[in-house]
């Protein structure tokens, strides 16, 4: 997309929706962290439909405590206001910080490449098949916030992170795409549009196809992204995106950032439950507001007004 053609969105109404993402990223996580590992059925046994935000589940947090999604995505948006551009070593560095600093959760594909980095400096895992978690995926917001609207930047800058610990088509294909569908909300496309771009990605990578939809909801990033799909798409509004999602347990701390980061930029910081926000830590939702500005005010779209 031409830069021009952007110039008509208000930067105020940008730094909205890039607030909401990140703020609905942190809240989808730490809604979801409680019901991580259940199956659908157990959670439905244990609270009915699980919708607040009470900490525990197996990693024992507080309520509104955020896990690795979160963290990662914040040690990327620091990496690019410390270095004031986009860098790998920078986001490589923040990565290898938060890991020594004995965070509440790492998954294993991310920690394997952490520690490549840290013994041998690769910025580049290898290839390998077998690496297709959801952990390059979920940290993709500030990557995409930074890129706004280039989409071949975004492109770069997914995959440079993702390769810090992942290398494998189909998570590198599902970190474009939530790059590009972060742009497209940015922009203020309806839903019905960005539904029409995900049967395009869905088209070129059937196994993505979320309708009729498995129900698994997985760290493997395929189930992880058809479950964010269907719920993304289902819902009409922040929390009955976040709820439909959570429920299906599995990764749900990660269905629950990725569909938060999503629904947060759709439907904006006022829809993102109040019930939620008071059990987060105010000095983290400042910090990820303030990232939130200083990467959309620094990205291609405002920069080149
Ligand atoms: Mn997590
Ligand atoms: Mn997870």
């Amino acid at each position: 997309m031409k830069l021009s053609m952007i110039l008509n969105i208000d930067p105020s109404e940008l730094k909205e929706r890039a607030r909401a993402a990140f703020v609905g990223m942190a809240v989808g996580d730490a809604l979801g962290a409680t019901v991580e590992f259940m199956t659908s059925s157990e959670i439905a046994n244990k609270y009915g439909v699980f919708k607040e935000m009470i900490g525990g589940g197996w990693l024992r947090l507080k309520p509104g405590q955020v896990t690795d999604d979160t963290e990662m995505a914040l040690c990327i948006a620091r990496a690019v206001a410390k270095n004031q551009g986009w860098s790998r070593e920078a986001v490589a560095r923040e990565f290898a910080k938060w890991l020594k600093s004995k965070p509440v959760d790492c998954g294993d594909t991310c920690r394997k490449g952490i520690r490549e980095f840290i013994l041998h400096g690769t910025l580049e895992v290898p290839y390998n098949r077998w690496d297709g978690g959801n952990g390059a995926a979920m940290r993709m917001l500030p990557a995409a916030l930074f890129s706004f609207p280039d989409s071949e930047l975004i492109k770069k800058y997914a995959i440079e992170q993702a390769r810090l610990t992942h290398n494998q088509s189909l998570s590198d294909a599902s970190c474009i795409c939530i790059g590009n569908l972060i742009h497209l909300i940015l922009r203020g496309i309806s839903k019905k549009r960005l539904r029409e771009e995900v049967e395009c990605f869905v088209a070129r990578f059937p196994g993505f196809k979320f309708e009729p939809y498995r129900g698994l909801a997985t760290g493997y990033v395929v189930d992880t992204m058809q479950t964010v799909f269907h719920w993304f798409f289902k819902g009409s509004g922040f929390e009955e995106c976040l709820v439909g999602t959570v429920n299906q347990g599995g990764d749900a701390d990660t269905t629950g950032a990725i569909c938060g980061m999503l629904a947060g930029a759709y439907y904006g910081r006022a829809s993102i439950p109040k019930r939620w926000l008071k059990k987060m830590d105010p000095q983290l939702i400042c910090e990820l507001e303030e990232y939130a500005d200083k990467l959309i005010m620094a990205s291609p779209g405002v920069r080149c007004r």
